[in-house]
């Protein structure tokens, strides 16, 4: 019998699974929420797909019927026979029982033929920050990520300019990406039911102002942000600081400026010109 959702439940009790909290396990029950997030995904017969944490499978069923190949990780090893017993039917889905943050990832992405490469997850929420960075540091070239993360968190990535919210990621994400809300995600379609909602956040990629140096650019933005509450003569020292003046200048900035006022534009001006 196909393998659904609602079932989860029962299968963890019939093989004496226990969720582990400290995984972040919080498995989808609702078959709707899945099959919202498969048809915004669009995803095709060309198409590898990257899920992090596929818990049970609930959401790797869908990706395996639609996708041309789907790579997942899996830190939880008790999973194991669950997950495959209940994707038996599909030869176009490898599972590394591992954690992604300590695999290499690109080394086996680039085993594949794709035409488009999406990351489709409900994420582990205490690491939804490390896996992004994860993500974008890898530079892999990404068409779409679509995630499904805590409300309050989600909302942070579309952070602007002197809000509260705004930090390295938040460049990061909005340098490479469009990001927007696709759905929201109430507390009880998971087992165990979580503290907190969730949100479905879409990243498309997008064109992006030309930069002479990622690395730079990369280095210089999380420099920035290393002490929020630090000005930028604080945070940057070792920069040459006379020319970065002279750019903030333009912006009607000066070196006592914090991080957290300066929009992408100031970053890619400062690091294309360092
Ligand atoms: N995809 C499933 C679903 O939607 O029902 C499960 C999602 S659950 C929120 C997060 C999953 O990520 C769990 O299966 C957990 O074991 C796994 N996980 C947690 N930390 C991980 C890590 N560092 N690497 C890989 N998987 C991880």
């Amino acid at each position: 019998m196909q393998y659904s959702p609602k079932k989860t439940k029962e299968i963890l009790e019939n093989q004496n699974i226990v969720l582990k909290k400290n995984f972040g396990q919080n498995f989808i029950i609702d078959e709707n929420i899945i099959d919202m997030i498969i048809k915004k995904a669009n995803i095709d017969k060309d198409t590898l797909v990257l899920e992090i944490g596929p818990g049970v499978g609930a959401l790797t069923y869908k990706l395996a019927q639609e996708a041309q190949n789907v790579l997942c990780y899996e830190i939880d090893t008790t999973l194991k026979p669950v997950l495959e017993s209940n994707l038996k039917e599909f030869s176009n889905v490898k599972i590394i029982y591992n954690d992604f943050l300590s695999e290499n990832v690109p080394l086996e992405i680039w085993k594949y033929k794709f035409k488009k490469l999406y990351v489709v997850a409900n994420l582990p929420y205490y690491i939804t920050t490390p896996i992004l960075v994860k993500i974008i540091e890898y530079k892999l070239p990404l068409d779409k990520i679509i995630v499904m993360v805590q409300k309050e968190v989600g909302n942070r990535f579309k952070a602007k300019p002197n809000s509260k919210d705004y930090s390295s990621l938040s460049v990061y994400l909005n340098y490479y990406f469009e990001i927007k809300k696709i759905l929201d995600v109430s507390r009880n379609v998971f087992i165990p039911k979580p503290n907190v909602d969730s949100i479905v956040v879409e990243f498309a990629k997008k064109d992006h102002s030309y930069l002479k140096n990622e690395q730079i650019f990369f280095k210089l933005v999380k420099d920035s942000f290393k002490q929020k509450r630090k000005n930028l003569r604080n945070n940057l020292k070792g920069y040459d600081l006379n020319k970065i003046e002279e750019i903030l200048r333009k912006y009607n900035l000066d070196l006592t400026a914090r991080a957290e006022q300066l929009d992408i534009d100031i970053f890619i001006d400062i690091a294309n010109n360092i």
